[in-house]
This record gives C-alpha cells, structure tokens and sequence, in this order.
C-alpha cells in the first residue's frame, strides 16, 4: 500500500526542525531511519501531514564517551554501535544487543533514538539502555529537558516525549571502571523481533555487585525493569544463591502474555534462564567468578527441557551459525526447525 500524501520537509536546523513542528503540532512525525515509521504509513497505521526528516540536521552523529559517561546522538544508527570497539567492556551491554536488531539493512539505516522514540515493547534498545540507567535529551519550543527512560516508556508504542520534541542524543552515566554487561534475545529466526530480550549490566566493586541493572524485552507493555532483582543484587557477592534468586525475581517482573512466539510460561521462564546465564557470564568477564553458595540445582531441569525445546537459532547472527545449530538439532537440517 503506499503511504497517505504528506509534506516532506528536510530543515537544516535543529531550530529549523523545532519551528516545523511547533507549526504541524500532533499532526508531524519526524523522520530518522524511517525503518519504523515508514512501513507504519505504507500500512496507513500512521498518515501525518507533514514528515520531518532530520537526517541533515548536524552534530547528531556523535557516538563518544564524555566525562566517563556515554552519548549516543539522535543520527546514530544500529550499524554504527555494531562496530563501534567502544561499545564492550563497561558498555557491553550495548555491543551484545546492536548486532542482534534485525538484519544489516534495518541495521544500517535505523537508529538508537528513533528506536526509543518508537517505545516498542519488542525494542531491544529500550532494555540494553534501560539496565544502563540511561537518559534522552529532548529539544522542544521550552528549551532541553533530560528524560529518564524509565519515565519515557508509558505504555506500547507511547512516550512521555511532547509531539514538539525531537530527541538529541541518549546519555548513559558512568558505570564505574568495573562494570560489564550482556544482552540474550530469543528469536524464531535471525532477523525477527525478540520472543523474549534480557539485559544485564554489572558493576562490581570490592568482590561485591555495586549498581546491577536488569531489563526485560517483549514480556510487558514496555520494556521492563526487573527492579526487585536489581535490588537484591546491590551490595551483594554473586553466589549461586543470589543468582538464582535474582533470576527468579526477574522472571516474576515479566508480563507476558501467548502467542505465535510462545506461551506466557515459557517465556516467563526464558526470562529466568536468560536473566541467570547473563548474570553468570558478566560475573566471569568481570573476575568475579560465582561463589558456590546454594546446593540447589544452577536451573531446573524442567527450565532448560523448555528452553531446549523451543530455543532455536536463538541469537545465530550469521547464516553460518544457524545451519551449524540446525546441523545439531535432532533430524538434522530436513527435521530440526520447527
Ligand atoms: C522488519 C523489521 C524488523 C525489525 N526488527 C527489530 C528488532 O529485532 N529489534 C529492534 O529493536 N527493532 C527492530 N526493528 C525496528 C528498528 O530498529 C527501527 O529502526 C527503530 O525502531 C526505529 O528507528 P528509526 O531511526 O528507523 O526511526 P523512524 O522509523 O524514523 O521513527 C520511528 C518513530 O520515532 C520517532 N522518532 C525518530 N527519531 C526521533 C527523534 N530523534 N526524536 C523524536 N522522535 C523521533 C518518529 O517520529 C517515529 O514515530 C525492526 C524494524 C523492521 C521494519
């Protein structure tokens, strides 16, 4: 289908930019990578009047480090922070999760900040800079304000940003020089939408977690925040006890419900596999190898019997790893998928 008629306008300015919108009010969309908002007009799901691009604006491009922190500005696409070496170590949980957005041609034309704009539950933006404690900074006809995603995400595809507004960059603050982090997404086949996404980020400080953060992608209205995990995880040694307590509770902040991807069950206890084995591989990449602390089985065997079940090709990136994980399922390429 194509898109209704629209203005297309493509300012030169951030003020420029600022002006159109104050004009249009509700009734403009800006335009980044246009890889959401494009096929929501071809479905008619979307018909602004006008379309602000803002690919010309300058100095939107920076992906740097400032005053130990991180900013990502709003012209920074998937592809950018894929090969960015900056985005390992502290911020890893940024590197794990940009390779896993879609495929290279999403990759390569969509963008961080349009991503959280978008506030798709499935986003796998919203949890990495989530678990990361991470800010927007807006520009709109009052002047800049800094918005905390955790109150930019009101509901499925809403944010708190004003139709005026144009995201300028993402912030992350300072993990710490000990800090780490991960990202798993469950997905039907490479490419697809995360059935389930957990980030995890780390820091560590004497043998004992600092700041955890824990966040959940496609089991909720929004990307979630495991808080009562993070919490029990503060000020903490990672035993094995821990770990598992903390998967458990994150598991219990996710709201998912069933569909094609998989049932509520399932997912809820993908969330709790995920959320364990995240916090297992930071703790070793950060040498804080797992105390043994619990007699209690790592995961339960009915746990990893779900996950083996209906965990295909999860996190493959390339076409290479996918016919390998299909040369290893039961039936070989013809019988394993399902
Ligand atoms: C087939 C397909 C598969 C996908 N798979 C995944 C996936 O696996 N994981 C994932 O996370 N995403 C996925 N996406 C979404 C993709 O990541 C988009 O790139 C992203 O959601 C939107 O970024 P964009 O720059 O393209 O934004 P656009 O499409 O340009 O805009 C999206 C929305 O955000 C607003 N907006 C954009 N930038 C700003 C800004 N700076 N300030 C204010 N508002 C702004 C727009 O007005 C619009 O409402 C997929 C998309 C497609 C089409």
């Amino acid at each position: 289908m194509y898109p209704a008629s629209f203005d297309y306008l493509a300012p030169a300015t951030l003020e420029e930019a600022l002006d159109i919108l104050g004009r249009y009010g509700d009734d403009a969309k800006v335009l980044a990578g246009g890889q959401s908002l494009i096929p929501l007009m071809k479905l008619r799901l979307a018909a602004p009047r006008a379309v602000v691009d803002i690919n010309r604006l300058p100095g939107l491009d920076t992906l740097a480090t400032e005053d130990g922190g991180l900013r990502i500005g709003a012209l920074v696409r998937h592809k950018t922070c894929e090969r960015s070496e900056l985005l390992g170590g502290r911020w890893g949980t940024l590197g794990a999760a940009a390779p896993l957005i879609s495929d290279p041609i999403i990759r390569n034309l969509g963008t961080v900040c349009g991503s959280l704009a978008h506030a798709d539950p499935q986003g796998d933006w919203g949890s990495a800079l989530l678990a990361m404690d991470a800010e927007v900074v807006a520009r709109g006809p009052d002047g800049t304000r800094t918005i905390p995603l955790r109150e930019l995400f009101e509901g499925p595809f809403v944010t708190s940003l004003a139709p005026t507004e144009i995201i300028t960059e993402v912030r992350v603050p300072d993990p710490g020089p000990s800090a780490g982090g991960t990202y798993l997404k469950l997905e039907r086949k490479v490419g697809d939408f995360a059935t389930v996404g957990v980030a995890v980020h780390l820091s560590v400080a004497d043998g004992r977690v600092g700041r955890a953060g824990i966040a959940l992608t496609a089991v909720g209205p929004t990307n979630l925040r495991a808080t009562a995990a993070e919490e029990a995880l503060a000020g903490s040694e990672l035993t094995d006890e821990v770990i598992l307590e903390a998967a458990e509770m994150a598991a219990h902040a996710a709201h998912p419900y069933s569909d094609t991807r998989g049932s509520a069950d399932y997912k809820r206890q993908v969330v709790q596999v995920f959320t364990e084995r995240g916090l297992r591989s930071v703790a070793t990449s950060l040498g804080a190898p797992v105390q043994a602390g619990s007699p209690g089985p790592v995961t339960s065997e009915a746990s990893l019997e779900a996950t083996r079940r209906q965990d295909y090709f999860s996190g493959e990136r390339t076409l290479a790893g996918v016919m390998e994980e299909l040369e290893e399922k039961p039936g070989g390429p013809d019988g394993g998928a399902p």
